[in-house]
């Protein structure tokens, strides 16, 4: 039997997976409190989190809820909050 694994390796290999559904906790991003580091860009393992304009916006379709942007985010401008529904 052939196995593909391909969709979980490397950031953002699976534009046909969309991985939002696998979060039970969802980022929120205080623009007021974002100093535009683009640290959280930087650490997201999935690469959904982006420049819109002059903001950082987060694509729920591919986040997967794991938390390194807020634990990385030193202006607390991400909180994790469960998932609802
Ligand atoms: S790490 Fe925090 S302050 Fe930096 S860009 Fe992301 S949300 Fe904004
Ligand atoms: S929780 Fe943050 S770091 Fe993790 S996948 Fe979602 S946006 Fe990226």
């Amino acid at each position: 039997m052939k196995l593909h694994y391909a969709f979980l390796v490397g950031p953002r290999t699976s534009l046909d997976n969309k991985t939002g559904s696998w979060r039970l906790t969802r980022p929120i991003l205080d623009r007021d409190k974002c100093s535009r580091c683009g640290l959280c860009e930087l650490y997201c393992p999935d690469m959904c989190i982006v420049m819109v304009g002059d903001h950082y916006v987060i694509d729920y379709d591919y986040c997967k809820g794991c938390g390194i942007c807020a634990h990385e985010c030193s202006a607390g401008a991400i909180q994790m909050r469960p998932e609802e529904g």
